[in-house]
């Protein structure tokens, strides 16, 4: 698998590409997923404790024999571990569970009120060495600013629902602006049928000899976006990667900009705050 690498702030070089697995929870399903996504070359995996699939990817992982350094693993603290001592606690139960030493990147999962406690341990961890990227996800602008204004490190990432029906422009330019990543979640539009079967897509892909699918990850590299795509099929999984051999030109980035709807997926869109 080809893949490029996006520098955080800190120089740690992120695979461009990784794979999601939320909701491959089945057994069964998630080892063959990993181990065929292993197969393919897949090495950056994003999980969360919420996902309960943190041990199994250690598992998978493990049983690979492919060393540990060359995986780049994701995982994010959940909402019901927020402030200093649960989120350290929190750590040490995912890194356990996912058999590592170190996490490549630990992202605050959802906004709740008292995220600063989390983010000094999240720091703390980073200081140490178990972290090599601290960052947050579904976090607006509101969000980013108090952190900013109190955290010693500034987040590295931001992981937010972002595709062609809700592109995050005025996020994206805030992020570019302070420095942080834009990660993205959904980038298929969690496999939404009339996004994945637009006309004006169609016609793109066609002109490229590519897929709707690989169309629009590459709009997301384009954009200098982290995307992980998740698929349980191995042709998809194959398909998704095959994204670094042509590149969008100003005018189709251009009408791929223009499907923008404000269209959302997220689980809860009034401010992502869950359990406060
Ligand atoms: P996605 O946009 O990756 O869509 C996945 C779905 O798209 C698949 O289930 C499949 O139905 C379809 N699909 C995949 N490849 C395809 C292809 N080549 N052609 C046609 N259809 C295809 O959505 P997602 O799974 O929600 O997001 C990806 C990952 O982001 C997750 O697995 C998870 O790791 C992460 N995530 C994070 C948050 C968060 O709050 N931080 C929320 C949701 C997801």
């Amino acid at each position: 698998l080809e893949n490029q690498r996006i520098e955080a702030v800190n120089g740690v070089q992120i695979p461009q590409l990784g794979f999601g697995v939320y909701k491959l929870t089945n057994k069964g399903e998630f080892e063959t997923a990993i181990r065929e996504a292993i197969r393919i070359g897949y090495r950056h995996f994003d999980t969360a404790k919420i996902y309960g699939n943190e041990e199994a990817l250690g598992i998978e992982i493990q049983k690979s024999r492919i060393p540990r350094e060359q995986f780049f693993i994701t995982s994010k603290v959940w909402n019901t571990d927020h402030g200093y001592e649960a989120t350290k606690r929190a750590f040490e139960q995912t890194a356990k569970k996912l058999k590592v030493e170190y996490l490549d990147m630990y992202l605050i999962h959802f906004a709740s009120p008292d995220y600063m406690g989390t983010w000094r341990a999240m720091e703390e961890l980073y200081s140490q060495g178990k972290i090599k990227v601290i960052g947050v996800a579904n976090f607006e602008i509101q969000h980013l600013e108090e952190l900013l204004k109190h955290a010693k490190i500034p987040p590295m990432i931001n992981q937010i629902e972002t595709h062609p029906e809700f592109p995050q422009n005025k996020l994206h330019n805030y992020l570019k602006e302070h420095q942080i990543l834009h990660q993205a979640w959904g980038p298929l539009g969690q496999g939404n049928k009339t996004l994945l079967a637009h006309p004006e897509l169609q016609i793109i892909a066609h002109a490229h000899q590519k897929t709707v699918a690989q169309v629009i990850l590459r709009w997301h590299l384009e954009r200098g976006i982290i995307v992980i795509p998740k698929s349980s099929n191995p042709k998809r999984m194959k398909e998704n990667s095959q994204i670094f051999d042509f590149g969008l030109n100003a005018d189709e980035m251009e009408k791929i900009s223009r499907l923008n709807t404000g269209k959302r997926y997220a689980i809860n869109p009034t401010g992502y705050i869950i359990n406060p």
